[in-house]
């Protein structure tokens, strides 16, 4: 009979928060407007969520994982969780790789111009070339039909240069992104069939800079790894029309990076406790990791700070869902999205219902909308959403969204959402040293993480 006994002190807590939950809960289920309202003037009069974007970016740049300073981003998310008042916060073991850059040097050299220094980065996962690096011939195309119809006698032992742009035709940056990114990925391994010494790729950006934007290459099994490198679209430009000068020019390229025994990191979950079904979970994330060369502050700072302020939000404002909601700072997105997966199996293995999972990691600017991964009459009912946030000029809600370290949970039954801000500059940030604090907009992130926050809140409400 143990659990029917209750002291005094426990019998009027319970009241007392049954009274407040009540009170709450007429007044906002009466007129969510009310709520959302006092969640967007909350975001927009606070400093919290810039200041730790400002300390991610500032004392935790480069936080690649396996990084003493992805190590740094853990402990510190942990203590704004806890600080933003998360009913209970906690660190979740992932396996994580571990790759470390090295020198980088990539010189044309012609009669005419001289030696020329071409700035690059080499792709997350890559192959060195050795201290002594190597010297050979460049061989341009510009998608894999075009390097297989060279063929191996044409390609063995060259550099393979894969100059192929985004297309800035395409409003979607993404879907721009979407159709070049192939070389990132996969044109090492392309061109290593055919006996390549190593690739070269243009950044994967609409945009003419100087800076290399790098990112992961995977090696197919059984393929010899060949040093891959990423080139800014200003250099690349260059070098096509060096090429085309003298095709027999040849490139002298070093990148001494290399891989490091597999080690660990974490997921850093926190919890806003439901008082309806606390079984049930919805999950908002971003992730914690970045790129060796970057602050990360769009990708995916942001995202992070977002779901930290959700729940500093709800406890400020005394917001309480019927759900359990988390934020969680996934980790190791950028390379094997372990963070994710590992996330997902745990939730599995307890049993955990996950009724909806958003994830913010497409850069801090302005929100637009948010994407789902429903159809039919949900669908509609979740697009009707839209009007709570038509006063905030946040318009765009429509099938889509989801993202990379959510997936997972897709088959526990959790409808994948994506926060969609306005992407359009986007790539010029996206994995470069160019993703920097400076370059978030306060207010965009503030609006933002105003509108994740109503949007969990609204979706829970209307149980949606
Ligand atoms: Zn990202």
């Amino acid at each position: 009979m143990q659990g029917l006994m209750y002291n005094k002190q426990e019998v009027r807590r319970g009241i007392v928060s049954l009274l407040l939950l009540s009170v709450f809960q007429l007044i906002y289920s009466q007129d969510p407007s009310i709520l959302v309202k006092s969640v967007f003037s909350e975001a927009l009069t606070d400093l919290t969520a810039y200041r730790h974007l400002e300390y991610l970016c500032k004392n935790t740049k480069g936080r690649i994982v396996g990084s003493a300073q992805a190590e740094k981003a853990v402990q510190y998310t942990f203590k704004a969780l806890k600080e933003a008042g998360a009913d209970s916060v906690w660190l979740q073991k992932v396996p994580v790789p571990s790759w470390q850059r090295g020198i980088e040097e990539c010189t044309i050299t012609t009669a005419l111009h001289g030696t020329e220094e071409l700035t690059i980065a080499a792709l997350g996962l890559s192959e060195g070339t050795g201290a002594e690096g190597i010297n050979e011939n460049v061989i341009e195309v510009h998608d894999f039909e075009e390097l297989k119809a060279l063929g191996s006698s044409r390609v063995e032992g060259k550099i393979v240069f894969f100059n192929r742009p985004v297309d800035n035709t395409l409003i979607n940056s993404f879907s721009g992104y979407g159709g070049a990114v192939n070389q990132r990925t996969a044109g090492a391994s392309e061109a290593s069939r055919l006996g390549a010494a190593a690739v070269i790729v243009r950044s994967a950006t609409q945009f003419t800079d100087d800076f290399p934007h790098t990112g992961v290459t995977l090696y197919a099994s059984g393929v010899k790894k060949i040093p891959a490198v990423a080139v800014s679209t200003i250099d690349a430009d260059l070098l096509s029309r060096r090429l085309k000068a003298d095709p027999d020019l040849k490139v002298r390229l070093v990148s001494t990076c290399r891989i490091l025994p597999d080690t660990w990191s974490y997921n850093v979950i926190a919890e806003v406790r439901g008082t309806v079904k606390p079984g049930e979970y919805i999950t908002v994330g971003g992730h914690l990791d970045s790129w060796d060369i970057t602050e990360g502050a769009h990708d995916d700072a942001g995202g992070c700070v977002q779901a930290i302020e959700m729940i500093r939000i709800y406890k400020k404002l005394g917001i309480r869902p019927k759900r359990s909601v988390r934020a969680v700072m996934f980790m190791n997105e950028e390379i094997s999205g372990t963070g994710g997966r590992i996330y997902a199996e745990e939730a599995g293995r307890r049993g955990e219902v996950h009724y909806a999972a958003l994830e913010s990691d497409r850069g801090v600017m302005s929100p637009r909308g948010f994407g789902f991964d429903a159809g039919g009459e949900r669908l509609e009912k979740l697009k009707s959403l839209a009007s709570w946030f038509a006063p905030y000029n946040i318009r765009d809600f429509d099938q889509g969204g989801g993202g990379s370290d959510i997936a997972p949970l897709k088959a526990l039954g959790a409808l994948q959402i994506g926060f969609m801000p306005d992407t359009q500059r986007y790539f010029v940030y996206h994995h470069s040293a160019n993703d920097t604090f400076e370059q978030v907009n306060i207010r965009e992130l503030q609006l933002g993480s105003a509108a994740i926050a109503s949007l969990i809140y609204l979706l829970d409400l209307f149980d949606l």
